[in-house]
């Protein structure tokens, strides 16, 4: 870590995170050791009222709405100066639709200015559900979704009014929530709980992209010294390797501020590096 950070304008601030799912036991660590911060977990949030995995509770608006909800309300419960917030949304993968992906959303803001950090990061999840008629084996799918260290969700199928049984992690629970559904509905679904503290592929997730947040964090702005100064854009065009002719390869990052409008191409492709005519509209149209 660079010395400068010893000067870092949130260094050994108090932060509050508001969580039910126990992840400020993957963020606290992380922002304590780089900033020496003081971290609280906000009491009394119910951030399920922003909504649930399990379909009782839509969300409203984007991940990015319900982590600045979640970071905002962490702000008005314990008065701490920065409030930190995170979202995941779990689904078929839009490039790949038979592969299951994760979106982890982790979002820091200031309160006295309102300024704010948010990190974005597509991850590896074990988001998968099987649907069942009694009698029908289940390991094969318990094995596959990591359980039981990681726990899982028994409902009808369809849904029927009744509350789901969550956070499953014993084989008898699960055999018994089965039974109970099939009480009165032909089928049953079991689907992976997405919530942190019972998914361990999860929290280390946001382990790591609570990393990625301390890492934009420490870069300050270096016109007005706000923290968070990181990738905000790219600059396209990279010439192509046959014609000259600008193409959709990146040439270069475009890093800025959230607070001001300083901008500042990084990591520019070197003046040599061509790209791949089969990139280009006039080789390859
Ligand atoms: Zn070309
Ligand atoms: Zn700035």
């Amino acid at each position: 870590m660079p010395a400068k950070m010893f000067e870092h304008p949130y260094r050994g601030r108090w932060a509050a995170i508001a969580t039910m799912h126990g992840k400020e036991r993957a963020i606290a660590p992380v922002l304590c050791r780089w900033f020496g911060m003081t971290i609280t977990t906000a009491p009394g949030v119910d951030t399920d009222a922003l909504g649930t995995f399990t379909g009782e509770i839509a969300r409203s608006g984007t991940m990015l709405d319900a982590a600045r909800a979640k970071a905002l309300l962490a702000i008005s419960r314990t008065g701490a100066p920065i409030g930190i917030g995170g979202e995941g949304a779990f689904g078929p993968d839009p490039g790949l639709p038979f592969i299951a992906s994760g979106r982890e959303l982790l979002l820091l803001r200031d309160s006295a200015t309102g300024h704010e950090i948010v990190v974005f990061r597509r991850t590896a999840t074990n988001y998968d559900h099987v649907t069942i008629a009694p009698g029908d084996p289940i390991d094969a799918f318990l094995a596959r979704v990591g359980f039981p260290d990681h726990a899982v969700v028994v409902r009808a199928e369809p849904r029927d009014g009744r509350a789901p049984a969550k956070g499953l992690r014993d084989r008898k629970q699960v055999e018994a929530a089965l039974r109970d559904v099939f009480t009165s509905a032909g089928r049953a679904a079991i689907e992976t709980d997405m919530r942190a503290h019972l998914n361990p592929t999860r929290m280390t997730s946001i382990a790591r992209l609570a990393r990625a947040l301390a890492v934009r964090t420490a870069r300050c702005c270096p016109s007005c010294g706000t923290p968070g100064f990181g990738l905000v854009d790219v600059e396209r065009g990279l010439p192509c390797g046959e014609c000259g002719a600008p193409t959709r390869r990146i040439r270069a990052e475009i890093h800025g501020c959230s607070a001001c409008a300083t901008r500042a191409l990084r990591r520019e492709r070197a003046a040599a590096l061509y790209a791949d005519p089969t990139w280009c509209q006039i080789c390859n149209p």
